[in-house]
């Protein structure tokens, strides 16, 4: 069977490799869609990622498929049953897991290979991250669960009151599914970020308003706007650079509470206005991946079809067209998802 390997920086291949036999727990599943994300992208720049995976690795973590054979020990899963598994599983043990905090596990298990026609669900996920889907969701919107499931936490860590006034700042996928994620909750959302298109998603996703930033990033515009507004109550941070967790901070109003989402390139640093941190009372938090409780929210979420999955999986490629599509993704530009058809 086929499956994408990141091999270093920029550089993927779609080796063939052979079929594992299953352990028991395990189950196979037979990949129907993948879907491209933010932080593959980011892992194929860099070419590591300290948590997620050593290399060579499987690549790609958001999928949905059917089991086409399980281990032995797991008579609840049968070959045929529609599924959507989720990239990680806690140990449930440790003290961050014992304390609730599940993403913080001392031991998570990552897995990653989406990108491949087949994937072995190891017995933790299984146990504790794998679901059936019903006959009406289609397998690439229960793919999106995995960064819906990451943005209900960072929603849920923000804290939301209706009538909020939220500024969204960046129009990936992720601050776009924020946008829909805080609006069901009442919020008032300004969407700040770049490109003409995803600002024009944005407007269709219903929020209030749109600030397009500059090709460079600068923010200063929107701290302006925000300042003139006399700040947001909250702003959700979806960028992941330096510059921008700078300006979500300038951008709230005294007592706002801020969420540093987007995970900014390791040994990066900010400069933070101490005197307006204290006297403003600000909240200021950050979010990492998601929870298991967190993933059973956003199937609920995609099964009730409260996220307009067409107007953010645009484009389709089948797997061996994976390196021309992360080339695409590195331009900018590019469809906000894009569905990996892995069948042969
Ligand atoms: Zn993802
Ligand atoms: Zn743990």
């Amino acid at each position: 069977m086929k499956a994408a390997y990141l091999l270093g920086t920029r550089s993927l291949e779609i080796r063939e490799v052979p079929q594992v036999p299953l352990e028991c727990g395990e189950v196979r599943i037979r990949i129907e869609a993948a879907l491209t994300c933010g932080t593959d992208l980011k892992v194929w720049r860099r070419g590591h990622h300290a948590r997620m995976l050593t290399l060579p690795s499987r690549f790609g973590h958001e999928l949905a498929g059917v089991i086409v054979e399980t281990g032995p020990g797991i008579p609840d899963w049968r070959a045929g049953d529609r599924v959507v598994a989720a990239n990680s599983a806690p140990c449930g043990r440790c003290r961050p897991c014992q304390r609730g905090q599940q993403q913080l596990c001392e031991d998570l298990l990552f897995l990653n290979g989406a990108y491949a026609e087949s994937i072995v669900v190891p017995e933790r996920i299984v146990q504790t991250n794998l679901h059936r889907i019903s006959d009406g969701l289609d397998f690439h919107a229960a793919a999106m669960a995995e960064p819906l499931a990451c943005v209900l936490l960072g929603v849920e860590e923000l804290g939301v009151e209706p009538g909020d006034r939220i500024l969204v700042l960046g129009s990936g996928p992720i601050g776009l599914l924020a946008a829909v994620v805080l609006r069901s909750l009442g919020a008032c959302i300004t969407v700040a970020g770049r490109g003409a298109h995803r600002l024009g998603v944005a407007q269709s996703l219903g929020v209030e308003e749109v600030i397009p930033v500059p090709v460079d990033g600068d923010l200063g515009g929107v701290v302006s706007h925000a300042k003139a507004l006399g700040g947001f109550d909250a702003v959700f941070e979806a960028v992941g650079q330096p510059q921008a967790w700078e300006a979500a901070v300038q951008a709230v109003r005294p007592g706002g509470r801020v969420n540093w989402f987007g995970g900014c390139p390791s040994g990066t640093s900010v400069r933070l206005d101490t005197a307006w941190i204290h006297y403003g009372s600000l909240s200021l938090r950050a979010s990492f991946h998601h929870t298991p409780e967190m993933f059973r929210r956003a199937l609920g979420f995609l099964e009730a079809a409260t996220v307009p999955v067409g107007s953010f999986i645009t484009a389709e490629a089948s797997l061996s067209e994976l390196p021309r599509v992360f080339d695409e993704l590195d331009r900018g530009g590019a469809p906000l998802k894009t569905l990996i058809r892995c069948g042969p």
